[in-house]
């Protein structure tokens, strides 16, 4: 795919030109670390961070884009088959409330593969203090509100293993902060991807 330069889109903070590929909505500043929604041809600040590699690999190393969603959940009633809120909140209670942070992929993947990254990533809350990086952030494919909706599905899969068990699930779902954060992948010869964090191979 050809890159689409907007020569026009400068970053608000530093003034540099900033790499804008067709379709993205959002652009990250390689030479100060500012990010930017763009939104009706306005440049938005959003904070845009990156994961550091933790397992070496063979090949091109490239980033891709994933929203970082903190949420707050109240759980009212619960009688589902999975154990994922309980875990990660702790205690026996039914009726709990906690803090999730949801990666979603931000790129676009094939949905069993997104479902995997985020479920994997969500559990394991891999990257604890991302930092900013000098190198390239492109291939937007899904905004706030795709990603809002899909950490509702994730979190839904998670508690209901098997669906049919699923009797009851009334939750409060409230977002507190989006933000982007790039994660390191290895291009791998036969054309797949394998994350440098966790070792997810798609
Ligand atoms: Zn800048």
């Amino acid at each position: 795919m050809s890159d689409f330069i907007l020569e026009a889109v400068k970053c608000k903070k530093c003034a540099s030109g900033l790499l804008v590929e067709v379709n993205d909505n959002i652009v990250y500043c390689s030479s100060c670390g500012s990010g930017f929604e763009i939104i009706n041809g306005e440049l938005i600040p959003i904070e845009i961070n990156f994961a550091a590699a933790a397992l070496r690999g063979e090949g091109e190393m490239i980033y891709k884009p994933f929203w970082l969603l903190k949420t707050k959940i109240s759980i009212a009633e619960r009688k589902a088959s999975g154990n994922f809120l309980k875990n990660i909140f702790g205690g026996g209670n039914d009726n709990t409330s906690g803090d999730i942070i949801f990666y979603i992929p931000a790129f676009y993947c094939p949905i069993e593969t997104m479902k995997n990254l985020a479920t994997q990533f969500t559990i394991k809350h891999p990257v604890a203090s991302p930092q900013k990086y000098n190198t390239k952030l492109t291939g937007f494919a899904y905004g706030k509100e795709d990603a809002k909706k899909l950490a509702e599905f994730i979190l839904i899969s998670l508690e209901a293993e098997k669906s049919d068990t699923m009797k009851s699930f009334n939750y409060d779902m409230k977002f507190e902060s989006m933000e982007i954060l790039g994660i390191p992948f290895y291009k791998l010869p036969d054309g797949r991807f394998k994350d440098a964090v966790l070792g997810i191979e798609m």
